[in-house]
This record gives structure tokens, C-alpha cells and sequence, in this order.
């Protein structure tokens, strides 16, 4: 996700290899080097072993039923065009699938990152959707961005306005396409930084919207948001998604990008990894033991949703985030 994470990350699954090392399941050559196993492979049990974890994680927390109606998010990343490689793989005999893109109208990284999703949209034959912040909201994010520069009202940052925006987009159109499933890149290192993220900050109710599934079950207005990538590290999408050969978008880091904070924790959780292999695995699993457990006991019930009053998407309150957001950038 965050522009740190750089293509030689997935270079550090090489390191201490020797010319000689073979491969954990044959005799060939090992090319990765998992240090929390500690566990060696050649190119084809690496990808046989990822396409195993994003399916074992898909059936251990029922992500995607048959015959369900798929909406993949795809931003032209390496994480986003891995899950619908991956879902596309698995599962295009038994589901319809269908690509949402959103063009927020960031000119030299999100068109250029898009261009890539289409064209891999259309090699693997699965039909999309191109959504304009423009034609939905009538600002792009060049525009709110050079608005809330001059602005002496506190929007807060351009990447949760960015991020509120996408989300109702996301729904809006998930709900269009008549999606049951709606899944998202999300790879395990970014639900770690959330996780561990929320925690500090003492935000309880944001700590518990981590995970597999994100969204209020009840509420007929959500589609579900899933993340089958969830439980593999980016490295690891990385390494994967060059093997394969997916053409993703790798270049400039969006221009409004205000990632310092989450920044940090990926640094913190990425040295605890190498100090102490297998870290994130760990957190993970305290995570989705101890979820449970909160949520059960009295105080966390879900959220009870109703319908925004202008635009009709979910919210707790009477307007939506994204309509609060876009009245107070019409007054600017
Ligand atoms: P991010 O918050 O940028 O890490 O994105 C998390 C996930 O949201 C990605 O893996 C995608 O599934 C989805 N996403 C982000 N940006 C877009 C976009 N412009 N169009 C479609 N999906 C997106
Ligand atoms: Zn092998
Ligand atoms: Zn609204």
C-alpha cells in the first residue's frame, strides 16, 4: 500500500540464500527465503504457496460463497491486482466477477496506475466498471486538495477525505453492480498497522473493524468488504505478483500522500519482523483471538446504521461522512 514499501522489499526474501540451496518441496533451485520458517523455495512452491494461503484464508472466514457476486476494488497496485488475479483464478467458474475502479482524478499516478488495471482487466478477460470522483461528487482530488490548502477550516487530511470518498464510491457502486462480496487488497501488513495503529491512538471501536471482514452485517445498505490477501505479508504479494507477472503500477507515491504516521508503524513492525521472524503472524493471531472476545462481551454491539439523508449511504449518523465532507468544500 504506502509508498515505503518499495519493489526491493520483496528483494529481502532472497537475502541469505546460497547458490546451492534447494527448494523445501523438490530438488530445485530455492529463490525465496522465508526467515520465520526458517523455509526455502524455488519460484512454483512459492506461488503454489501463496494461492494456498488465499485460499485456506477465504474458507476460514467464509469470504466468498459460490454463485456470489464479486466486485474486486482495483487501484492498479500490486495488492489490488493480486486479488483479482487470484479470485479471477479460483474462482471465475463459480462466481461472476467484476472490477470497480476509481479514478479520484490525481493526475500522473492514479491515471497511470488505472491505464495498468485496465489493461490487465482486459488480458484476463474480466469486465469492469470506471468510477470519476469528478462525475460522482464534481471535484477531483486535485481540486479538494488545492481547496483545502487555501482552506482556514480544518478538513483533516487529503487521504481521509480521499479515503471517505472512495469508500462511499466503492459501496455506492458495489450496491449497482448488485455485489454480495466486495474485496479489497488489504494485505496483512497494512491490517497490522491499523491494528497496532488504533491501539495506541485507544481507539477501540476502529481496532475492532480490523480483520478479514470489515462492515456491519445487518445493514442491508453495506455490502460486506472482504480481504482475502489479509494474511499474507506485502513482501510476499510482491515477490508473488513479480513471479506470476502482473503488471502493476509501481512508480510515484500519490502526491498528496500524508502517510507519515501509518509510515512509522509499518518501520516499527517491519524491524520487529526481522529482529523476530514471524512477529506479524503472532499479532495477527492475538488480533483474531482476542477480537472475539471483545466483541462478546457487553458494550461493543454493532453499530446500528440508517440511511444518510442526502445521499442514502449507511452512516450512524443523520448525514454521511462523505456528504458532511462535501458540504463543508462547497462553502470554501
Ligand atoms: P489503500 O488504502 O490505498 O491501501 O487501498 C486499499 C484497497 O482499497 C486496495 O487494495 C484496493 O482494493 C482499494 N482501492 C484503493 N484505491 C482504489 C482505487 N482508486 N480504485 C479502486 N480500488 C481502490
Ligand atoms: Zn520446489
Ligand atoms: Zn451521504
Amino acid at each position: 500500500m504506502g509508498c515505503e514499501a518499495k519493489p526491493e522489499a520483496a528483494g529481502t526474501l532472497k537475502q541469505g540464500l546460497k547458490k546451492h540451496d534447494k527448494c523445501l518441496k523438490c530438488s530445485g533451485q530455492a529463490k525465496v527465503l522465508l526467515p520465520y520458517g526458517p523455509q526455502k523455495f524455488c519460484e512454483k512452491h512459492f506461488v503454489e504457496l501463496i494461492e494456498k494461503r488465499f485460499r485456506k484464508t477465504v474458507r476460514r472466514y467464509s469470504l466468498i460463497k459460490r454463485n456470489e457476486k464479486l466486485v474486486v476494488a482495483v487501484s492498479g497496485g500490486k495488492d489490488s491486482l493480486t486479488a483479482l488475479y487470484l479470485t479471477n483464478k479460483f474462482f471465475r467458474n463459480s462466481n461472476k466477477i467484476v472490477a470497480l475502479l476509481i479514478d479520484e482524478g490525481i493526475k500522473g499516478y492514479r491515471d497511470k496506475a488505472l491505464k495498468l488495471a485496465v489493461k490487465n482487466c482486459r488480458a484476463w478477460e474480466i469486465p469492469y466498471k470506471l468510477v470519476k470522483f469528478k462525475d460522482e461528487f464534481g471535484f477531483t482530488m486535485s481540486t479538494i486538495y488545492k481547496k483545502m490548502k487555501k482552506s482556514v477550516i480544518n478538513l483533516g487530511s487529503p487521504c481521509a477525505f480521499c479515503g471517505t470518498l472512495r469508500r462511499t464510491v466503492m459501496n455506492r457502486y458495489a450496491k449497482r453492480l448488485h455485489a454480495d462480496k466486495l474485496i479489497t487488497g488489504h494485505n496483512l501488513d497494512d491490517e497490522l498497522q491499523s491494528i497496532l495503529m488504533n491501539a495506541c491512538d485507544n481507539d477501540l471501536a476502529r481496532f475492532l473493524r480490523c480483520g478479514p471482514i470489515s462492515g456491519v452485517k445487518s445493514f442491508e445498505q453495506f455490502v460486506q468488504r472482504v480481504k482475502p490477501l489479509c494474511e499474507i505479508p506485502e513482501n510476499e504479494i510482491m515477490l508473488y505478483a513479480d513471479f506470476v507477472g502482473i503488471e502493476h503500477y509501481s512508480g510515484y507515491c500519490c502526491p498528496f500522500r500524508s502517510e507519515a504516521k501509518r509510515n512509522a508503524y509499518r518501520r516499527i513492525i517491519n524491524s520487529l519482523e526481522e529482529q523476530y521472524p514471524g512477529t506479524k503472524f503472532s499479532l495477527w493471531n492475538f488480533y483474531m483471538q482476542i477480537k472475539p472476545i471483545l466483541l462478546k462481551s457487553k458494550g461493543f454491539a454493532e453499530l446500528t446504521l440508517n440511511e444518510c439523508s442526502r445521499c442514502s449511504e449507511p452512516t450512524a449518523s443523520k448525514l454521511c461522512d462523505t456528504c458532511r465532507k462535501l458540504a463543508l468544500l462547497r462553502k470554501l
